[in-house]
């Protein structure tokens, strides 16, 4: 059972020393109460206190972590069961399917495409992240061979191995080295093999039930053997079942504090729908609703992008703002004579903008004003993108140091501010931009600095 804040606190030293990078001990111990820090986080706390309390404060989906080094894909660690209250924690693991019984051709261009389909948006990177290698035709040679093949080819992919046979299992384990795979096809018959197998070898387990039922006892048969890395898949194989049990499963762990379900579920839109485009929008309703991880047949661009987009969007901490540093931003290799623009924080305008500035071929400055991740309109609305603030961050920049002219370009919607960062910036011509982003290679290429 999750502790208070407040029973946390008697079992931490009370020194109040701010090594845990928080004040005082009490403001600490409700953090690790709310999941926002790791007790681990305070020196001085005995192993002993650091179980009791991590497990106390555990979220109720455990958080399962495949790969090693630098290449941990994590999945799970989900406390809430709607977005808006709290956060989802980590995003849905995107994985692509390769078998056995697939030719030579089929899964190197599988592989290409799990390596080529990336797209940034944001500043983040978007990409699938993981392979499950199947074992279709029991042949463990096969299976070492074709997990070997993913292994180097997809170097940043988590790996998920698919077989019912542990020996095979092992062999395949065996050729990951450091990339801890997740073991999947653990079943009501073969649950004691994976859970020597999953100890041997240090990594989770994916139980394989036929329903919910079954895998729920199947989780319960690993967790009294002393298993705590698990996913489940629960069976379901039409996309009403795959979603019934998700919202089950997830509802039952976070409601109920129900344990054999505290672990992040896998699904299979590969095996629900073999027509691509009904396989992505299972994929999307799983996206939405709970999966920790969904296995696709393929990897085509016209369908993971949106996967990609969606997963984003549900995945971002809807109590904090993206945003970018406030600074100056070059974009082509500005110099002395290039036109200054500014623009609001929120990192959507921030990319929309630049990539505006950076396709005009304009060599431009782009000032970022930190207007606490509000888009431009807002920020005005909100009293953060007024001429005092702009005319503050105008001097303080160090803009006047980088260009001869003293133009500045501002976003459309603030033309009613020209008149006010005039009276506030007297040495500047303020010019009034585009509304619209797209609008600003046009406007750059036609710029000359005001006489
Ligand atoms: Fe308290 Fe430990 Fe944080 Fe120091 S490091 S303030 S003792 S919780």
């Amino acid at each position: 059972m999750a502790l208070t804040g407040i029973q946390i606190l008697k079992m931490l030293p009370k020194k109040n020393c701010g090594e845990c990078g928080i004040p005082t001990c009490l403001a600490f111990a409700m953090k690790v109460a709310a999941g926002q820090t790791e007790i681990g986080e305070c020196p001085y706390v005995s192993d002993e206190v650091k179980e009791q309390i991590g497990e106390a404060s555990a979220p109720p989906i455990r958080t399962i972590k495949l790969g090693g080094g630098d290449k941990i894909y994590t999945t799970g660690g989900e406390t809430c069961l709607f977005r808006h209250e709290k956060r989802f924690e980590n995003p849905t693991g995107i994985a692509v399917l390769v078998t056995t019984d697939m030719g030579d051709a089929e899964v190197d261009g599988r592989i290409d495409r799990f390596k080529s389909l990336r797209y940034e948006r944001v500043g983040v990177l978007l990409k699938a992240d993981l392979f499950a290698v199947r074992d279709t035709k029991g042949d463990e040679a096969a299976f070492t061979a074709l997990t070997r093949k993913v292994l180097a080819g997809a170097e940043d992919a988590g790996i998920i191995l698919m077989s019912d046979n542990p020996g095979n299992l092992k062999a395949a384990a065996g050729a990951c080295a450091e990339r801890k795979p997740l073991l999947y096809g653990a079943t009501a018959g073969n649950a004691d093999a994976f859970a020597e197998l999953s100890k041997e070898l240090g990594c989770p387990i994916g139980i394989r039930g036929s329903n919910l039922d079954e895998a729920i006892s199947i989780s319960e048969k690993l967790i009294a053997a002393g298993i705590k890395d698990m996913v489940i898949d629960t069976g379901a194989r039409t996309m009403k079942a795959a979603l019934e049990d998700n919202v089950v499963a997830r509802r039952s762990a976070i409601r109920a504090k129900f344990k054999p379900l505290g672990f992040p579920v896998i699904t299979f839109p590969c095996e629900i729908s073999e027509d691509p485009l009904m396989e992505a929008m299972v994929a999307s309703v799983l996206i939405a609703k709970y999966a920790g991880i969904v296995v696709l047949s393929d990897l085509q661009g016209d369908i993971l992008f949106p996967l990609l987009l969606e997963r984003l969007n549900i995945f971002t901490d809807p109590q904090r703002p993206m945003v970018v540093q406030e600074d100056i931003y070059a974009v082509n290799g500005p110099g002395e004579h290039a036109p200054v623009l500014i623009t609001c924080n929120f990192s959507l305008t921030y990319f929309i903008v630049s990539g505006e500035i950076e396709g005009s071929k304009v060599p431009s400055w782009l000032l970022i004003k930190d207007t606490e991740g509000l888009s431009v309109l807002t920020a005005w609305a909100a009293g953060k993108f007024g001429a005092d603030l702009i005319a503050q961050f105008i001097k303080k920049s160090g803009i006047e140091e980088k260009v001869k002219h003293r133009e500045l370009i501002i976003p459309g919607y603030l033309a009613s501010l020209k008149g006010e960062l005039e009276e506030e910036l007297p040495a500047w011509t303020i010019t009034i931009g585009p509304r619209e982003a797209g609008h600003l290679p046009a406007f750059l290429k036609e710029w000359k600095p005001a006489a």
